[in-house]
């Protein structure tokens, strides 16, 4: 009778550890560099408050998560800062940063400058016609035709 007291206790005060007070702790994760904080595991139903302070001027900044909704500040001194309470599973942030002033292009478009107005120049390999100032040939090469002299800039 005692001896099954105790194993009930044993067992509850197991249970007890791993659902709340200091047992299962789960993983706040970043995936992009800026964020800070103060700790890297948390319990469930812990608050936790991450700040970014990573801040350029004229950028826009747009925190997202797929595991937890948070609520989003901003301080002066500290930068944004995300509030909320621990999940009982992982949790990811990371944070998408673009110029409000200046369009960027996408990586991997090459921007062609040349092409810009979808227009196209013609482009034979050698450079577009000119005169030779020593003898007037009129020439389409580097070299002119005539006598030689090299192309002038
Ligand atoms: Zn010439």
């Amino acid at each position: 009778m005692t001896r099954r007291l105790i194993q009930t206790l044993i067992v509850t005060g197991a249970l007890l550890l791993l659902s709340g007070c200091g047992g299962e702790k789960y993983r706040l994760s970043f995936e992009h560099a800026g964020f800070e904080a103060p700790k890297e595991m948390y319990a469930p139903g812990e608050r936790v408050k991450v700040t970014y302070n990573l801040i350029g001027t004229d950028t826009d900044y747009t925190f997202y998560s797929d595991d937890v909704e948070f609520k989003q500040d901003y301080d002066p001194k500290q930068g944004y800062i995300l509030r909320f309470v621990m999940p009982d599973h992982d949790v990811t942030l990371g944070v998408n940063s673009y110029s409000s002033m200046t369009y960027l292009p996408e990586p991997g478009m090459d921007p062609d400058p040349e092409n810009i107005w979808g227009t196209k120049i013609p482009d034979d390999g050698s450079g577009e016609r000119w005169f030779c100032p020593e003898c007037g040939t009129e020439n389409d090469g580097q070299y002119c035709s005539s006598c030689g002299m090299e192309r002038p800039e």
